[in-house]
Parts: C-alpha cells; structure tokens; sequence
C-alpha cells in the first residue's frame, strides 16, 4: 500500500527473520483445551489461571448484569459513567486487599500507566527493576520525575539506586511481583526493607499474583506478609480473577487523587455493567473456593517436575509460569509450532519480549487443567523437545 511501504519493509524483516507470528484464533471459550483451527488442542497459554473465565456464578454475574443495566456505561466514572456497583465493588477490592481503597481501571496497563505518570513530578525519582511490565515502562517515559532502572532483582544495585537518588522529594521503588517472561516472585520482603531503611515509597504490579498468591489469591504483599508496608499495589482483574480490568490497591488520599489526574482513568469510559458484576462475582469465588488455588499449585509442581525431568530448561520460576528455554528465536517459533501440531498450544516468545538468545516457549498451567491433559502436554513437549533437537 502506498506511504507503507516503510511499515512494509520492516515486516518483511520480520518474517525473514522468523519473528512474526500472525494471531491465533479460538474458536472456542478459554478453557483447558480450545479449538484452533478446528482442532481441540491443550491451552498452555492464557492467563486463565482458575479457570474463572467460564465458571457458572461468574458467567451468570454478566448475564444478569446486562439484564438488569444495560451493556455499556455510556461515560466516563468522572461524568455519568459511575453506577453504584462500581462504587461498590472498589469497596469490596479494598476490603480484600487490605488497604484504605481501591480504584478500578480499564486494563492492568492502564492502571500502572495512570499511577506512574500521574504522582511523580520533576522532583521525584522512580526506580525500576530492568524486567518490569511494558505497562511499568510505558508509565514511567511518560512522568517528569527521574528515572533510575536496577538491574532485575539486584538488591546492592537497588540499594545504590537509593543512596544515589537521596536528594528526590519522593523515591518510589517499582517491581512486578510476578515477572511474567521468568515467573520468578520478586524479592518483596528485601525491597521493604531497603525502601524502609532510605525512606521509599514501594509499588507492586501484581498482575500474575492476583489470584494466584497469597491468602485466597491476595497477592505477593499477603503472600510475604507484608500488609500495611507497600503503599501502592496494582492488580489485573484480566488473568486469574477471569475478566477484564485493572485495580489500584492503597491509600484513600492516592485513590482520590487519581480520580481527579489519571488521565487513563478520566478520559476512557468506564467498565460495561457485565464486566463489573463478573468481576465482583469472581473475587466471591477467590474467597469462597480455595481449592481452586490449591489445584492451580499442585497442578503447576507437576506439570513443573515433569519437564524437568525431562530434561528441558525451565530457568528460575517459582510459579505457574514455567518457561521452557531454547536460545533462537526461531528455534522457539519451530518449537511452539511443533507442539501446535501435536496438539498443545504454548506460545513462542521472542526478542524483544525477552532479551535475545532468551527465546523460549512460554506455558502456563490453571486449576482448570486435569492430571490427563498435562500428561498428555507432556509427552507432546517430550516428542516435539527430541524431534528438534532441543532435549
Ligand atoms: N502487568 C503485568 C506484569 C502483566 O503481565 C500484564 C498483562 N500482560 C499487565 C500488567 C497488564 O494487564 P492487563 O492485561 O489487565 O492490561
């Protein structure tokens, strides 16, 4: 097309390189198996952790709600957009969480993007761990505040961080608390410590915690016990709690000040009646059904053991998340594409997702999935591992 060709050439760099990857179509709901290509494969890829996207109070929370209130809000929260169950279900997150209040967001990267560029000014300082989400990153080019990244999990390089950084008015320290390329757990209980010690704010991007750990799914903060002591934490509602959204978890004053500053949050309208009500339905199931998390744990040390008795590199994960290491980028396209073919889908992930000769084949197992489908899963990694060379 012309004036693309620009955009062209670079995709053509791309393809040559074995780098693109056009989407993959389910034809199905997200469960433990979905159909592609109008074949039933094992899912290894969503972030379905419980399996709440299809569970029976959550479906049926979103079909009352449309009943009752309509599809859409038609405005934004800070016009005619906020309805009483928004309101409410900010109040129930609070609850859950532990903290003063909640404020819901659209996504979980607009969350982390309305907190980043809105608090900090050119007085501040925020640091960063060098694996933290894109929505961390794009958060943090858009504040005025100084910028100083550690490297990943680096307690002596965030310390010097903090000692470099003691002229800010406000030092805010940011992290995952799950880093979703590695799935290690950040090294919470140190980054308090130290943000005690030089007098820092802490952030914790929860989004593969929620639901995951912690009591009932409350996060790595509760996981460490470490209520109270991390002032601001931000989860996803779009992974295990099932449905779509993003939440600040804190203080009361930084709750109201977002509602009047965030621009993410002032300027997109808000969540549709079904989202809302599913979402408070699924945090009842968070509460109410522990077992999902206990199977979505035991599930994951199988699944985990069985690859590496196998003989694949599944680098430093300490959760659901277990990559599956191979080096090339091509090498993890082939190998995804393998799997595909033997009935698993596990998504390739390339540079510069992750760094390079980091290419890796990504899963992610849920609660949903039985001792059945991982055997299966297992055997397929085992076969498509020795056909390429890999195992
Ligand atoms: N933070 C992290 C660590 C994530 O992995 C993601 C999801 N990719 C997000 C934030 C964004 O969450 P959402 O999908 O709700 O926008």
């Amino acid at each position: 097309m012309k004036g693309f060709e620009y955009l062209e050439n670079e995709i053509q760099e791309w393809k040559n390189a074995g780098a693109y990857r056009p989407l993959t179509e389910l034809e199905s709901d997200q469960g433990a198996r979905v159909v592609i290509d109008g074949r039933e494969v094992i899912q290894l890829s969503s972030n379905n952790y419980l399996g709440l996207t299809t569970h029976p109070r959550v479906k049926r929370a979103a079909l009352e709600a449309v009943e009752r209130f309509g599809a859409g809000t038609g405005s934004v929260r800070t016009i005619a957009g906020t309805f009483s169950m928004h309101e409410a279900f900010e109040r129930e997150l609070a609850e859950f969480k532990h903290t003063e209040a909640a404020l819901v967001f659209q996504s979980g990267f607009t969350a982390n993007v309305g907190v980043l560029a809105t608090i900090l000014t050119e007085e501040d300082v925020v640091i960063s761990d060098a694996l933290n989400h894109a929505s961390i990153i794009d958060g943090i080019r858009l504040t005025k505040a100084g910028r100083r990244i550690y490297q990943h999990s680096d307690m002596e390089d965030l310390e010097a961080a903090l000692k470099e950084t003691q002229n800010a008015r406000t030092r805010l320290v940011v992290t995952d608390g799950v880093f979703s390329m590695d799935g290690d757990v950040a090294l919470l209980p140190e980054i308090v410590e130290l943000a005690e010690k030089y007098d820092a704010l802490v952030m914790v991007d929860d989004a593969h915690a929620s639901g995951v750990m912690g009591r009932n799914g409350r996060g790595t903060v509760d996981h460490f016990d470490l209520n109270g002591r991390v002032h601001i934490q931000v989860g996803t509602l779009s992974k295990a709690v099932g449905v779509l959204g993003g939440y600040v978890a804190g203080p009361a004053v930084l709750r109201d000040y977002l509602i009047h500053r965030a621009r993410p949050f002032l300027f997109s309208t808000s969540h549709p009646p079904a989202v809302t009500a599913a979402c408070q339905a699924a945090i009842q199931v968070l509460k109410e059904e522990p077992a999902l998390i206990e199977k979505l744990w035991s599930n994951t040390r199988m699944f985990k053991e069985g690859l590496t008795k196998l003989g694949f590199n599944t680098g430093k994960s300490d959760t659901p998340i277990t990559p599956v290491i191979v080096g090339q980028d091509a090498l993890a396209m082939k190998f995804s594409d393998e799997l595909l073919k033997e009935g698993v889908y596990a998504q390739g992930i390339a540079f510069p997702t992750v760094q390079r000769n980091q290419a890796r084949v990504r899963t992610i197992v849920t609660a949903a999935h039985s001792m059945e489908d991982l055997e299966t899963a297992l055997e397929a990694f085992g076969r498509a591992g020795q056909k390429l060379g890999i195992l």
